[in-house]
């Protein structure tokens, strides 16, 4: 089993590895990865796993059967050897920050409107979200956007809690992004400052402001209360 460092510290990018499955040459296994496997939205980490000097670009990460596996560009890493991994630390604070965006985006549109986020797609040069909202306006969606603005200006702390299953069972709305509860006993809380708990296996900023702001670029009409938006995030 992978032990996923990225869960207890998403600023991690650079760590000591053992090997413990090649498969075709390309499909590495690690004892513990920081490498984030696709999934919730954000897309999977690059990077390299080193061996002797000689780099492995990591060019897919995914989960099968709940193992982390790690594609790799060209043959010649082998079990039992040790590796040290390196992540494409652009890449990967641009997923942090978008995703936290998205957090944010998410929590403000339903407390103020009852909406409900439907789906998103995270991306290196933008963000994708769908989401489903009753008497929808571009000024409305506008207020709810600057809304957030002021909540990273004003900074929060992000930080990482756990609870048990009969804690998010009582407490529905930490789980409102989750698609169905995974069959495990305790759940990883992301929390932004005191006004969103939400159960969560991404990757996180650890302040609001590293975001620095969101700007919709477009939205599109998907039907009666459904509209997509893709927003970008200022340097
Ligand atoms: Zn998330």
């Amino acid at each position: 089993m992978t032990k996923a460092l990225y869960m207890n510290d998403s600023y991690l990018k650079e760590w000591t590895a053992k090997v413990i499955s090649v498969k075709d040459d390309k499909y590495i296994g690690l004892d513990k990865t920081a490498f984030y496997p696709k999934g919730g939205g954000q897309p999977w980490d690059e990077g390299f796993i080193i061996k002797n000097g000689q780099k492995f670009k990591v060019i897919y990460v995914g989960k099968f059967s709940g193992q982390i596996s790690h594609e790799v560009d060209k043959p010649g890493l082998s079990e039992g050897g040790e590796v040290s991994c390196k992540l494409d630390w652009k890449r990967r604070y641009t997923f942090m920050r978008y995703h936290t965006a998205c957090h944010l985006i998410s929590n403000v549109l339903y407390t103020r409107a009852d909406a409900k986020i439907t789906g998103n797609q995270i991306e290196m040069d933008k963000t994708r979200m769908d989401f489903s909202m009753k008497d929808y306006s571009p000024e409305k969606l506008k207020a709810y956007v600057d809304e957030a603005n002021n909540i990273i200006k004003n900074d929060l702390p992000i930080s990482v809690d756990y609870m048990s299953r009969e804690e998010v069972l009582q407490n529905p709305e930490v789980a409102r992004l989750a698609k169905g509860l995974p069959d495990v006993k305790e759940f990883r809380i992301v929390k932004i400052g005191e006004i969103d708990k939400q159960v969560d296996g991404g990757t996180y900023i650890n302040h609001l402001k590293e975001i620095s702001k969101i700007e919709v670029i477009k939205t599109v009409n998907k039907g009666k209360n459904n509209r997509r938006m893709y927003f970008i995030l200022k340097e």
